[in-house]
């Protein structure tokens, strides 16, 4: 396919923040949220790594719709946790709420003088004929040992940020896509798609 070319991509996605910044990192297409285009059911990632689960919802994705889909799997992995909560990451407390993440890892982490922790994004881009485009971007940090700042999603208020020296809760949209590990996955997946 020809990056260049503006095209709709679907992106298989229903989380608001993440369509922002990936739509913001992909001006070459009118980046749409799946849910927009009519398709509204779940899809259970069963599978046991980033890559297999944004495969699931690549290929469910862009054969019910037909059109190439693009789809990011990402989440936080702890060193002293041994990767915990990764591909767990959106349900880590059970009910699916920032917050309450955001608290569980906060408990699991009291104490602990380890706080390295990195950002994973593995994307997945699915054509129609089948072919499989995959790449995947890391930002690395530490847990803080409690939340700052209302910027960003998920896990921001607590990841102090390695290449940005400050919390992605306190960093800008800008600041944020300049050093994410969505912004890498991208840039290496376009990369691959050149
Ligand atoms: P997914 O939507 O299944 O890929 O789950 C991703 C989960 O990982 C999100 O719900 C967040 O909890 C976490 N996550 C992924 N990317 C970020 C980010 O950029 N900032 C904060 N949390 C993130």
């Amino acid at each position: 396919m020809n990056i260049n070319k503006k095209e709709r991509l679907v992106l298989a996605s229903g989380n608001a923040h993440k369509i922002k910044e990936i739509g913001d990192m992909l001006p070459e297409f009118e980046v749409v949220g799946y849910k927009d285009l009519g398709f509204n059911f779940e899809i259970e990632e069963n599978g046991k790594t980033f890559y297999e689960n944004a495969l699931i919802k690549a290929k469910t994705v862009s054969e019910t719709l037909n059109l190439p889909a693009l789809v990011d799997d990402s989440g936080i992995c702890v060193d002293a946790l041994d990767g915990e909560p990764g591909i767990y990451s959106a349900r880590y407390a059970g009910d699916g709420i920032d917050e309450h993440n955001n608290e569980l890892l906060l408990s699991k982490m009291q104490g602990v003088e380890n706080r390295k922790a990195k950002f994973v994004c593995c994307m997945v881009f699915y054509k129609t004929n089948g072919e499989i485009i995959t790449a995947t971007g890391e930002t690395h940090g530490k847990i803080m040992d409690s939340c700052q700042g209302e910027n960003g999603f998920g896990y921001d208020p607590l990841f102090m940020s390695d290449d940005l020296g400050k919390c992605l809760g306190l960093a800008s949209f800008e600041e944020k896509n300049t050093i994410s590990h969505r912004f890498r996955a991208i840039k290496a997946l376009k990369e691959k798609l050149k």
